[in-house]
């Protein structure tokens, strides 16, 4: 097994995609499973702090390490299973997404739950329960995950099933692959009408399984991952739309929306159902143009779309499109539709690109990202986007908004120019993330907790629940020892 100590060979490790800065003293290199498990009853006994990190691509700093030693999952990248008759794949954590869409292609198998990001690790994609612009139609990550391995700090071994253990009304008991019984409680939260990544999942009567997706690395350490897959679809439509108003934008995501809920109620094959509805305001646009210079100088917000269709009602369906794109004045003559393969890779490039810019941006002025993760109740959305803008223009800070608007996930990304601007910047994003939660939402949709929105974490949840899930984490890593920073304030 590898180990790094030379700083200058584990700075890579020290920061993840939001430029939060941390420090080490070693990188480990587990290759198995067995390894992790020895790794972790010594650090158990030493008390050594171990932050576990996938790729380093995630925005909230949970994989930045508080000193101690980083575990890095890279070495195990191995797919170990695509069963095509039975539709689910076994992987280990360190598989970077897009190998994996990658072998899954030839097979036309498909793996929806992809965070924008194609660059980072199956692993870290289920330790924070990722979503992406496909989540509008199929749900985040978690709903694709079918059974994990596990390693607790202690170094037992927890191998979970999806429908085979639940929690009794909020009383929780693990059997280790030693058969030793924990015991959990659990508090009662409840399940927001948006996507949700703070905290920890915690139902009545939940699968076990769930208290692990999305526990950033604080419960244990994913070993091997079984994952659900679909069929891919025949055809794909994808077009990105421009609007000269933000409101006919926003309207018209508004009715796509509506159309496929109704279309998934009454379970129609020829009407809207969109895979995906990401939204970008004028300023992304502008950010963007260099980059993409056929965006109309005109444009005030585009509309980026995509759903699935078969041969049969491609037609129809694209009619349906059509007509709604021109009821709510998109303009049609100058907008994008994909005619192939490689233009519907160049809108999700043209997706991807707009965070990748920001967070180049940021890090070229090395600073901390101050982008939101909140989502509102859908019918929230207009006035929010509309307050957001209203607040944040006031203030004369440059910003781009975009984001996953079917699921009326906002990204407002700040863009500061000193520390004064960082500074104001900040006080708004707290404000703008507390509103979120005030609306019946969360500030934190799909990037998690990490390090840097604990503050925000106590504001949402009470100090009942706060302390019922700290008691989880302490029942499960007694020594303090896994991720420490991550999700509570308690820990440094
Ligand atoms: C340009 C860009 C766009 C993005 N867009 C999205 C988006 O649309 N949606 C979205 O959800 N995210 C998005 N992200 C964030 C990021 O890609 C996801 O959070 C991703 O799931 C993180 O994977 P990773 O392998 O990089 O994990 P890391 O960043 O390395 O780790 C993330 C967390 O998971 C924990 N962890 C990692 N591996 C394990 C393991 N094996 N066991 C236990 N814990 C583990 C870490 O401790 C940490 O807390 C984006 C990032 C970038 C850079």
């Amino acid at each position: 097994m590898i180990i790094k100590t030379e700083q200058n060979e584990i700075q890579d490790y020290l920061k993840d995609a939001s430029n939060t800065n941390g420090y080490c003293e070693a990188v480990i290199y587990p290759e198995n499973t067995d390894e992790v498990i020895s790794i972790l009853k010594r650090a158990n006994s030493e008390k050594t702090k171990i932050t576990v990190c996938g790729n380093r691509t995630g925005l909230s700093g949970g994989s930045v390490p508080n000193g101690g030693i980083v575990l890095s999952t890279e070495k195990m990248n191995r797919i170990l299973e695509i069963n095509e008759e039975e539709q689910f794949a076994i992987v280990e954590p360190g598989v970077l997404l897009s190998d994996f869409l990658k072998e899954l292609k030839p097979r036309k198998l498909y793996y929806p739950p992809d965070p924008t990001e194609l660059n980072c690790f199956l692993g870290g994609t289920v330790a924070t329960n990722a979503s992406g612009s496909k989540t509008f139609k199929y749900g985040p990550t978690r709903d694709f995950v079918i059974g994990i391995e596990i390693v607790l700090a202690s170094g037992d071994l927890l191998v979970l099933d999806r429908g085979k253990y639940f929690a009794k009304n909020f009383d929780l008991s693990i059997t280790t692959a030693d058969q030793k019984r924990i015991e959990l409680k659990i508090p009662s939260v409840k399940s927001l009408p948006t996507k949700n990544t703070a905290g920890y999942f915690c139902r009545e009567n939940m699968d076990v399984i769930d208290l692990f997706i999305g526990s950033e690395g604080t419960l244990g350490i994913l070993t091997k991952l079984k994952l659900k897959l679909l069929p891919a679809p025949q055809m794909v439509l994808s077009a990105v739309i421009f609007f000269n108003s933000e409101d006919d934008g926003l309207n018209f995501i508004e009715e796509s929306r509506n159309e496929s809920f109704n279309s998934r109620i009454n379970k129609s094959s020829i009407s809207i159902d969109a895979l995906a509805l990401e939204y970008f305001d004028k300023y992304a646009l502008d950010f963007l143009r260099q980059d993409f210079p056929n965006i109309p100088e005109d444009a005030n917000s585009a509309v980026w779309f995509e759903q699935e269709m078969d041969e049969e009602s491609s037609n129809s369906i694209t009619d349906l499109w059509i007509n709604l794109i021109e009821k709510h004045n998109g303009d049609l003559s100058h907008s994008w539709i994909a005619m192939n393969e490689k233009d519907k890779l160049k809108f999700i490039e043209f997706r991807h690109r707009i965070s990748t810019k920001v967070n180049e941006f940021i890090s070229s002025r090395n600073m901390r990202k101050l982008g939101t993760d909140f989502a509102v109740p859908d019918e929230e959305l207009k006035k929010f986007y509309f307050k957001l803008k209203n607040d944040v223009e006031k203030t004369g800070l440059d910003y781009v908004i975009y984001g996953h608007f079917g699921n009326s996930h906002i990204h407002l990304n700040m863009l500061p120019k000193n520390a004064e601007e960082f500074e104001t910047a900040k006080k708004l994003y707290d404000n703008m993330c507390l509103s979120a939660i005030k609306s019946g939402g969360t500030f934190a949709a799909e990037h998690g907790v990490g390090k840097n929105k604990k503050a925000l974490l106590y504001e949402m949840y009470d100090e009942k629940v706060m302390s019922e899930m700290w008691k989880i984490k302490q029942t499960l890593d007694p020594n303090l020892i896994l991720c420490c920073g991550n999700i509570f304030k308690t820990e440094s």
